[in-house]
């Protein structure tokens, strides 16, 4: 964006309520490049996620809840590797520089930076088709992230919050004909708009988790999909992990319960994505420690099953049969 780029920049992303002060970045926007420093100690610990337009929101989507989603879904992967947000870049592509667009967007992305106190501290700003790339840096502990790969047999699986709530929002976005419309109050309304674009994001469980989880990760494509890259990852030659789920554990929300029909709940809460709640394997010996810390957060924390030695992930249905997870059938949900 060549005329008046600058001055975009400027008013609306190299500004304070956006590059306030943090320890650790010693350079923010406005040079060629940004600098941080990272503390003895610790690890730098960086992922980015793209959104584009149509593919990952609506292409009217309000701006200032847009911006938010954006970042939230960013430092969720920080979540997920029990790091904290140090900072974050912004590389964003708009069709055309619609200032009241950008203002809202600005305000959503400075009201997550400042929750979550993680500065913007550069990016890059091009004409095209909406899309939103940001890149998260956090820091952790030197050999203390949580990674995907560390889960056994016999480990507990535990969630964070109630699954669900985004994948019945992308529902009610679409207005799909599933939900229940008796169901659909404006509270209720209220509910699935900030499921769907400020998800309750786990950073203080990430954190607390360190020491205590053998596997983590962020569920955002549904927790029987996000379940087997941590199976995936944690099988070493000779062993493959599986896991055995119980529906009839599965935490919902009442909004949730009350909408979506209940041959459809199970489905879409393991399936729907987007919930940005982490997966969490715990070791037996560890289970109650896991469980104080999450209590002491006041983060609801619920067991929903166990690694198992044999391969694939097997279902106790709500109706109490077993079964394992049909995939070709699944995926048509997803
Ligand atoms: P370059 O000449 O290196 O391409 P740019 O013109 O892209 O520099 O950016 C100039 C300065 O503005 C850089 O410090 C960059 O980090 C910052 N900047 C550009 N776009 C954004 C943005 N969307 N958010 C934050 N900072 C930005
Ligand atoms: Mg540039």
């Amino acid at each position: 964006m060549a005329q008046g780029e600058f001055e975009l920049i400027r008013r609306y992303f190299a500004q304070p309520a956006l590059n306030f002060y943090k320890n650790s970045v010693q350079l923010g926007p406005g040079d060629d490049a940004a600098i941080l420093s990272v503390p003895a100690g610790k690890q730098l610990v960086v992922s980015t996620d793209a959104l584009n337009s149509a593919v990952h929101f609506p292409v009217d989507a309000d701006p200032f809840l847009l911006a938010q989603r954006c970042l939230l879904v960013n430092l969720s992967d920080l979540a997920a590797m029990g790091a904290e947000p140090l900072a974050f870049t912004l590389a964003i592509s708009l069709p055309e520089p619609d200032e009241a667009w950008l203002e809202a967007f600005s305000r959503g992305l400075s009201v997550v930076a400042q929750a979550y106190q993680c500065p913007l501290i550069g990016g890059d700003t091009t004409r095209g088709p909406l899309s939103v790339c940001i890149q998260v840096h956090g820091l952790v502990p030197a050999g203390q992230a949580l990674l995907r790969r560390g889960a056994k047999a016999g480990d507990a699986i535990y969630v964070t919050g109630e699954l669900g709530d985004a994948a019945a929002a992308l529902w009610w976005l679409m207005s799909d004909p599933r939900l229940n419309q008796r169901a659909l109050s404006r509270d209720v309304e209220q509910a699935f708009k900030q499921a769907f674009y400020q998800p309750d994001i786990r950073i203080n469980a990430g954190s607390a988790l360190r020491g205590i989880a053998s596997a983590v990760l962020d569920i955002s494509d549904g927790l029987i999909s996000d379940l087997q890259h941590i199976l995936d990852a944690s099988s070493k030659l000779g062993t493959t992990l599986g896991a055995e789920l119980d529906a009839r554990l599965l935490p919902m929300s009442e909004v949730f319960k009350d909408s979506v029909p209940p041959q459809e709940q199970a489905k879409l809460a393991l399936t729907g994505g987007d919930d940005y709640e982490l997966c969490v394997c715990v070791p037996p010996l560890l289970e109650t420690e896991a469980r104080a810390a999450m209590a002491l957060l006041a983060i609801p924390f619920t067991r929903v099953g166990t690694i198992t030695g044999e391969a694939g992930i097997r279902l106790h249905s709500a109706d109490g049969s077993e079964q394992p997870i049909d995939w070709q059938g699944y995926n048509h949900f997803v």
